[in-house]
C-alpha cells in the first residue's frame, strides 16, 4: 500500500494558502534516500551521485541534493546555468549532452564540468567549441543489441534496446576516441552508459558495471589510456504501482562491490571512482501531485474531473504510466468505484487513471497523485493555454516552502508577438 507523506489536514491546511493543483515534495525522504544511496557506495572512496538535473529541475531541490553530497548531470544551457546559480561549478558538473550546440560546450568548459562525450563527432565539436580538450573526460556506450536480464527475483524481467537507443558509441568508436582523446592532450578517462530506464531489478547495476568494468580493463591494454572513473547513470528504477518490489540499493552497491573485486581491483584498477546520475531514484518516491476533484460525469463511463492536467504530469499520457492514487481522508474506504480520474485538456489520453477502483470521490476531495517528483514538473508543457502548478517543498520541521510559483498568464502571454 501506498501512504501519502502527508496527512488530510496537513494537505486542505497547504491548500487554504496555495491553491491546487501543486507538486509536493518531502524534504525528509530526499534525505533520507540520498544517504541511503551514499552509505550503499561509501566502499568506493570517489563515489559521487551527480543528480539528473532533467528529473527535477527546481533549485530547492539542487540545493538539498548538495547539502547531501550530490553534484548535478547536466544536459543543455538552461541545467547547465541552474547549477551554476545553486553554487555547483567544476567537477561537481557532470556534462552529457548529445546534439550539443557549441554554446553548451562552451559554458560547461567555463564552469569546468566533466565533459561527457556522447559520439565521436562531438570530440572535434568540443575542440571547435573550446578551442581544447579537457584533461579529464568521458565518453557514452552504447553496446548495441537488446539487453536483458532476464528473470529477476521477482519474475519482473528488465529488457531495452540499446541498438535502437541514439546514445553513445560503439565498441570501435570508443577505442578510437580514447586514442583520439589521448593525441589532443586527455589524461584521465571515464566511461558512461545506460542500458535500461526504470529498472526493478537489484540486478541492473551490477550487470552493467560488470560490462563497464571489463571494458575499461579492454581499453586500458587497447590504448594504454587511463580509467579513471566509471558513471553507471541512471536507471535505477521505482515502483510505481504497489505491487511491484521496491529496488535495495544496499544490495545493488554490494553487487557493485563485488564486480569492482573480481574484475577491477585484479586489472591494477583499485583505483577507479564510481559515478551514478540517478534522477527518478533520488526524486520520484518524494513528490506528490495533488489536485482536487472538480466534477464527476456519468456517460458510458464514470468519470472524475480534477483541476490537475496532462499538463502537470505527461507521463500517463505518453507513456500510459500507472501513477497510483490516494483520496484523501478514503484511505480506509473500500475501492468499490471504477472511474477514469481526467484532467481538462481536449486529447482523450488526459487521464491520470483508467479503469481505476477507488473509493467513491466526491467533488472536492483532494486527490494525492503519487510518484511524480521526478519527471513530473519538468515534463509539463502549455498546450490547451493551461499553466504550469506550483512546487512546494514539505520541510523536515512541518513549515511548508513555495519553491517554484505557478505560471500565470502574463507568462503565458509572455512570448506572443501581437
Ligand atoms: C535521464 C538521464 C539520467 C537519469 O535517468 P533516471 O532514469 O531518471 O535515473 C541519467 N543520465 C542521463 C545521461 C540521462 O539522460
Amino acid at each position: 500500500m501506498k501512504v501519502p507523506f502527508v496527512t488530510k489536514d496537513q494537505l486542505e491546511a497547504i491548500a487554504a494558502q496555495y491553491p491546487t493543483p501543486f507538486h509536493l515534495y518531502d524534504e525528509r525522504g530526499i534525505r533520507e534516500n540520498a544517504r541511503r544511496l551514499r552509505a550503499a557506495f561509501a566502499w568506493n572512496p570517489g563515489y559521487r551521485e551527480y543528480f539528473a538535473v532533467k528529473a527535477t529541475p527546481t533549485p530547492a531541490i539542487l540545493k538539498l541534493l548538495k547539502e547531501e553530497g550530490c553534484g548535478c548531470d547536466c544536459s543543455s544551457l538552461a541545467e547547465l546555468i541552474m547549477a551554476e546559480r545553486c553554487g555547483i561549478t567544476g567537477e561537481d558538473i557532470m556534462f552529457s549532452s548529445n546534439e550539443t550546440p557549441p554554446e553548451e560546450f562552451q559554458l560547461a568548459d567555463k564552469l569546468g564540468a566533466i565533459m561527457n562525450l556522447d559520439d565521436f563527432t562531438l570530440i572535434e565539436d568540443l575542440e571547435r567549441a573550446t578551442g581544447k580538450i579537457p584533461e579529464k573526460v568521458c565518453c557514452r556506450y552504447n553496446p548495441g543489441g537488446v539487453f536483458a536480464l532476464g528473470e529477476t527475483r521477482e519474475g519482473f524481467q528488465v529488457m531495452d534496446n540499446p541498438g535502437d537507443a541514439k546514445y553513445g558509441m560503439t565498441r570501435a568508436q570508443i577505442s578510437e576516441a580514447y586514442r583520439v582523446l589521448a593525441a589532443k592532450g586527455a589524461r584521465e578517462f571515464g566511461l558512461h552508459s545506460f542500458l535500461a530506464s526504470n529498472t526493478l531489478s537489484n540486478e541492473y547495476y551490477p550487470v552493467l558495471a560488470r560490462m563497464l568494468f571489463q571494458l575499461a580493463v579492454e581499453l586500458k591494454e587497447e590504448t594504454g589510456c587511463r580509467v579513471t572513473f566509471i558513471n553507471l547513470s541512471g536507471g535505477v528504477g521505482v515502483p510505481y504501482h504497489p505491487d511491484q518490489p521496491e529496488n535495495d540499493i544496499a544490495v545493488i552497491g554490494e553487487g557493485v562491490r563485488k564486480a569492482y573485486e573480481e574484475i577491477l581491483v585484479p586489472a591494477g584498477l583499485g583505483d577507479v571512482a564510481l559515478y551514478t546520475e540517478l534522477g527518478r531514484f533520488m526524486l520520484a518516491p518524494y513528490g506528490h501531485l495533488v489536485t482536487r476533484a472538480m466534477h464527476e460525469k456519468h456517460i458510458y463511463k464514470e468519470y472524475i474531473g480534477v483541476d490537475a492536467c496532462a499538463c502537470d504530469l505527461m507521463r500517463p499520457a505518453m507513456y500510459g504510466s500507472y501513477h497510483h492514487i490516494t483520496v484523501m481522508g478514503k484511505e480506509h474506504a473500500p475501492c468499490d468505484h471504477k472511474y477514469d480520474v481526467v484532467g481538462s485538456l481536449c486529447e482523450n489520453n488526459d487521464k491520470f487513471a483508467v479503469d481505476r477502483m477507488l473509493p467513491k470521490i466526491d467533488r472536492g476531495d483532494l486527490l494525492v497523485i503519487h510518484d511524480t517528483g521526478a519527471h513530473g514538473r519538468a515534463m509539463g508543457y502549455n498546450y490547451n493555454g493551461k499553466l504550469r502548478s506550483a512546487e512546494l517543498l514539505l520541510r523536515e520541521d512541518g513549515s511548508v516552502d513555495l519553491i517554484r510559483r505557478a505560471e500565470t498568464l502574463e507568462d503565458y502571454f509572455a512570448t506572443l508577438v501581437w
